[in-house]
């Protein structure tokens, strides 16, 4: 699902309009995601899986849905369901709630991007309940894509966070001309899965500073060139990764064990000779090939961004 288009137009310029908003959730055609615990029901009954959808039904309000927008046809809302709701929902066959994770490899690319925007809002939904000045409630406007206090007094707004996270291909050219690319692992990973090094951006930084502070922090290399490549929503739960691929001017490896237990520089052969992610029948695999990591890894297989 890596790299998608979106799916649907936002119609950010409807949000505002409480009346056009009810007007689609009362359209025959209007279709609801409803996410339950961060999981929304995926139909098995195909190789390539898709999202189960449903008709506006009780005990559903729009007071509590989230307008996703349209895709030409029908207008899409999601709405995060409690234990009840999911349990009296009646699922089609071969449907089951399933989290976005264990499905992203194989669900269609348009169907998962709409589910990564869909279970991003409905995460902040949850978490998000009360006023962070004042303690009272919030309550949902603009279609669900902001909250208001509802003590007059207060009226503080809340809007959905996104976290920045960086994600970044260090590579290495030695003398010999032999290029070499720094993966590691964390210790919860699958056994033998090395990806590239990622972390959170700081306040006060910039992309480029949290790439450089993390590959040091990690790995103890010292890199520069740090140049943009791409970026990928990562709703779990609420971040996005932005991808880099930056040249080292060290090679020497001093790992922060807290955070990865081993870390290497890998030939392009030796990446090339990885299993897929998963297969025990290899030491290493790559990374998911949803990720932006597997992205990243292959472009520079490819040879489309070596450095230097
Ligand atoms: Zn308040």
């Amino acid at each position: 699902m890596f790299i998608q288009q979106q799916p649907i137009d936002r119609q950010d310029h409807l949000r505002k309009d409480d009346a056009a908003v009810a007007a689609l959730w009362h359209d025959p055609k209007a279709r609801v995601l409803p996410i339950h615990k961060g999981a929304c029901p995926v139909n098995f009954d195909q190789d390539v899986l898709s999202l189960a959808a449903f008709p506006v039904q009780a005990p559903w309000q729009v007071s509590h849905a989230i307008y996703l927008g349209t895709d030409g046809q029908t207008p899409w809302f999601t709405i995060a369901i409690d234990d009840d709701q999911a349990s009296n929902l009646t699922l089609p066959a071969d449907t089951e709630f399933t989290d976005l994770r264990k499905v992203g490899m194989r669900i269609n690319a348009d169907d998962g991007a709409l589910l990564t925007y869909a279970k991003g809002l409905c995460f902040w939904h949850e978490n998000t309940t009360h006023c962070s000045r004042c303690g009272s409630q919030l309550k949902n406007i603009q279609a669900g894509h902001t909250k208001r206090c509802v003590n007059e007094a207060c009226g503080h707004m809340v809007f959905p966070r996104t976290d920045p996270a960086v994600i970044m291909l260090v590579t290495h050219t030695d003398s010999d001309g032999v290029e070499r690319c720094l993966l590691g692992r964390s210790p919860g990973w699958p056994a033998g899965m090395y990806s590239t090094l990622a972390g959170f951006v700081e306040c006060g930084e910039s992309l480029e500073q949290a790439v450089a502070r993390e590959v040091f922090e990690e790995a103890g290399v010292r890199v520069n060139h740090v140049q943009y490549i791409t970026s990928q929503p990562w709703p779990f739960p609420r971040s996005i990764m932005l991808g880099f691929k930056a040249e080292a001017i060290t090679t020497e490896l001093a790992l922060d064990t807290h955070e990865i237990e081993d870390a290497q520089w890998f030939t392009r052969a030796q990446v090339q000779a990885f299993g897929t992610w998963g297969d025990p029948a290899y030491d290493y695999q790559m990374p998911r090939t949803d990720s932006i990591a597997f992205y990243l890894l292959s472009l520079w297989l490819n040879g489309s961004h070596t450095t230097g």
